[in-house]
Parts: C-alpha cells; sequence; structure tokens
C-alpha cells in the first residue's frame, strides 16, 4: 500500500461534471488501497475573475486582501469535490492551507512554503479518509492567508507529498506527460516515460506549460518523485520526473527546448580595458532586465564587441540603456535584433558522451541556418537563430537526434 498524492488542475475540476469524474477517479484509485492526498486548483478562469474582480475596485489592491480574495477559488473545489465523493460512498474530509498548517513566510502572492504540520493529515488517512487539500495558498506565522504564485497548487502538491514522505506525487493535467519537444512543431515530437528534475528544470519553456517550475525545484530538492499524467485520458503512466538513475545509461538527449520571446543587443567598437563587462551590465541589471547569454570578443584594433540576450519584452528598455552607455564610454555603436529565438538541446547524457555538439551544428547547418550565438552548460547547449529558423531548427534537431523513435541511443 502507497501514499500517493494527486493534484488536479483548474480544467480537470472546471465545471460540476469533471469535479464529479475527478471524484470518481480518485474513488478508483483508494478501492485499490492506497492512502490518497488531493489537492486541487481552482475551477478554470475563477483565479482570472477574481483577479478581476479586485481590479474593478482598486488600482493597486491592498496584497494581504488580494490573498484572502484569490484563495477562495479553491476552497470552492475542495468541498465541491468532497460532497461528490461523499456521493459515491468515499469517506474525505477537506482542509485549506491554514487548516493544514501550510506554514509560509509573509510575501503576499509569491510567499515560500517553510513548514507543513503532517499530523492532522496522517490522523485522517489512519482513519481511512482521502484528505482533500486546496492548493495554492499558506498561512504565515501571524496567521494571515497568503499564495503561492500563479500554477502554485503544483507546489502545494509537491509540499505536502515531501511533508507526508508520499511515495509519488502525481500531477493530472490537460496533456498526458512531457514530450521531446513542442508537438505543435514538431508532430513527431514523442512522449517521454521519464526525465530527470534537472532536464525538466531546463526544458522549462516547454514544461513550464505543464509544471509550476517551482515545484520541479522542490521535488528536486527533496527527491520527490513526480508524474505527470493526463485527467481526461487513460493514457498510460504518464512521465516520471526523478532522479537520475546510477546504472543505467541515460538517453543522450532528452528534448529540446525552444524560447521564442529573445531579443539581443551587441555594443561595439568597446575599449578593450577592465571594468567594461561591469559599466555595460551594471546599469541593465539595475533597470531589472534579465541578461541571458553573453559574448565577448576582441577585435584587431583592440577594441571588444560586446553582445548579449535579454526577453523580448525588455528589448526597447535595454537597449537605451545601451545607448547611454556607448555614449559614455566611447563605443562606436549599438545594434540590436528582436527577430530572434533559442533553441536548447537538452539531457544528462551529455556528461558522458562526446560529439554532441559538433552533431548539434553539423544538423543545422546541413538546413544552412546560421547561428549567432552559442552557450553550453553541463547538460544543454543553446543556439540563438533567426526567428524564421525556428521551426526547421528544432525539426532538423529532432530528427539528428532520433528523438521520434523510441530511441535507445
Ligand atoms: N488557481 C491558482 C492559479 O490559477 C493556482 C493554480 O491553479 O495552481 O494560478
Ligand atoms: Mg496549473
Amino acid at each position: 500500500m502507497a501514499l500517493i498524492v494527486q493534484k488536479f488542475g483548474g480544467t480537470s475540476v472546471g465545471s460540476v461534471e469533471r469535479i464529479a469524474s475527478v471524484a470518481a477517479r480518485v474513488k478508483q484509485h483508494r478501492d485499490q488501497g492506497d492512502d490518497l492526498v488531493v489537492v486541487v486548483s481552482a475551477m478554470s478562469g475563477e483565479t482570472n475573475r477574481l483577479i478581476a474582480l479586485a481590479r474593478e475596485i482598486s488600482d493597486k489592491p491592498n496584497p494581504r486582501e488580494m490573498d484572502v480574495l484569490v484563495s477562495t477559488g479553491e476552497q470552492v473545489t475542495i468541498a465541491l469535490l468532497c460532497m461528490a465523493l461523499h456521493e459515491i460512498g468515499c469517506a474525505a474530509r477537506s482542509y485549506t492551507g491554514s487548516q493544514v498548517h501550510i506554514r509560509t513566510d509573509s510575501a503576499h502572492s509569491k510567499a515560500r512554503i517553510m513548514d507543513i504540520d503532517r499530523a492532522r493529515v496522517r490522523a485522517d488517512i489512519e482513519s481511512g479518509r482521502v484528505v482533500v487539500v486546496a492548493g495554492f495558498q499558506g498561512v504565515d506565522e501571524q496567521g494571515n492567508i497568503t499564495t503561492l504564485g500563479r500554477g502554485g497548487s503544483d507546489t502545494t502538491a509537491v509540499a505536502m507529498a515531501a511533508a507526508l514522505e508520499a511515495d509519488e506525487c502525481q500531477i493530472f493535467t490537460d496533456v498526458d506527460g512531457v514530450y521531446t519537444t513542442d508537438p505543435r512543431v514538431e508532430p513527431k515530437a514523442r512522449k517521454l516515460d521519464r526525465i530527470t528534475f534537472e532536464e525538466m528544470l531546463e526544458l522549462a519553456s516547454l514544461g513550464s506549460k505543464v509544471l509550476q517550475i517551482r515545484s520541479v525545484e522542490f521535488a528536486g530538492k527533496y527527491n520527490v518523485p513526480l508524474r505527470v499524467l493526463s485527467s481526461f485520458e487513460d493514457s498510460g503512466a504518464g512521465t516520471l520526473i526523478t532522479l537520475e538513475e546510477e546504472g543505467v545509461e541515460a538517453a543522450k538527449i532528452s528534448g529540446i527546448a525552444f524560447n521564442r520571446d529573445e531579443a539581443k543587443l551587441t555594443i561595439r567598437g568597446v575599449p578593450d580595458q577592465p571594468g567594461v563587462a561591469y559599466k555595460i551590465l551594471g546599469p541593465v541589471g539595475e533597470a531589472n532586465v534579465e541578461v541571458d547569454m553573453i559574448v565577448q570578443n576582441i577585435a584587431e584594433d583592440g577594441t571588444t564587441d560586446f553582445t548579449f540576450t535579454v526577453n523580448r519584452g525588455e528589448y526597447e528598455k535595454a537597449r537605451e540603456i545601451l545607448e547611454r552607455e556607448s555614449a559614455e564610454l566611447g563605443a562606436r555603436e549599438v545594434v540590436g535584433d528582436n527577430r530572434i529565438v533559442k533553441i536548447s538541446l537538452v539531457g544528462v547524457g551529455m556528461r558522458s558522451h562526446a560529439g554532441i555538439a559538433s552533431r548539434m551544428f553539423a544538423a543545422l547547418s546541413e538546413e544552412a541556418i546560421n547561428i549567432q550565438m552559442i552557450s553550453t552548460s553541463e547538460i544543454k547547449i543553446s543556439v540563438v537563430v533567426d526567428e524564421k529558423y525556428l521551426e526547421l531548427g528544432v525539426r532538423a534537431l529532432h530528427q539528428a537526434f532520433g528523438l521520434a523513435e523510441e530511441s535507445t541511443a
């Protein structure tokens, strides 16, 4: 007999009918003998509706009251789900975050979980009940209601699983697992049976639609096996996100992530002196613009070209800052391009296999795709290319690394 934490997201509990079908699914699993803790989100659209209500009253609603408001969405679903469970003869009890003492810091709307009181939940489990917990919310030291950030129910589920030392945390959602890449870009994308926490974090640009990233970090830190499954189809085992398994040779490459929201800026002809990188990036950081890739090259005339990427939404802002810096530093010019994308190859197998980068570059060159920037980490190689090559590039790499077939490579 196992202890499983199951989480159902907004669309899975989006109507009374769907809540009833979640109840049926929970009962079916419970009847097989496992102990269950179920975490639910608000009904789909509900959190947005509550936020819109607040905005009708105030442009800057008080953060404490905002959390009191938005946490109500989940309170509705825990009660309805328990009623639906009772209707089909399954003992269950609902709890809000503060009732099970999901203790957080006081950072309203983005609180972090510090501690969970497991005694109450354990007592219910021991008396044979399914425990239903409101996702997304907690309570601070002073008893104020807090929330964990949009999509935070995933983190509630993982935190419950960690606190209760559950055997697995299952996230039921509207996709049936994690794919080698976005199936809308590459229809041959394949569902992965398993993937490591690290890889999942690197695939964030694909995975963030599936899981709140913070929940994956949390699961990795406490080693909570995390499974993504469809709540609509009985589509098998989904994708298991877990630690790297010793002794099992990992696939070289797990997936291809991409990001369309990229822009790059170059400042040319910067005097090659100590402190220049700081002078350029200092003000950019102070303006809260996040910098991703950075490349610096020394030209023959003793000046340097300095290029970096930022989020496309912050391109204009970063460019203005750079124009100012350029004048001050006596640089030659600032040029930029906000029609670029980043494509990344991700896989823990990279650590133990050589030649991955050259295979990647060969595949792109065969399609005559020009690489503008490259960066690498232990389990990831990223390239920046013109946005018109996104689809072609992703498909070429998917093909080159045999990701469509059940690969044993
Ligand atoms: N209801 C919250 C939201 O929409 C939390 C969640 O769904 O995970 O962000
Ligand atoms: Mg969600």
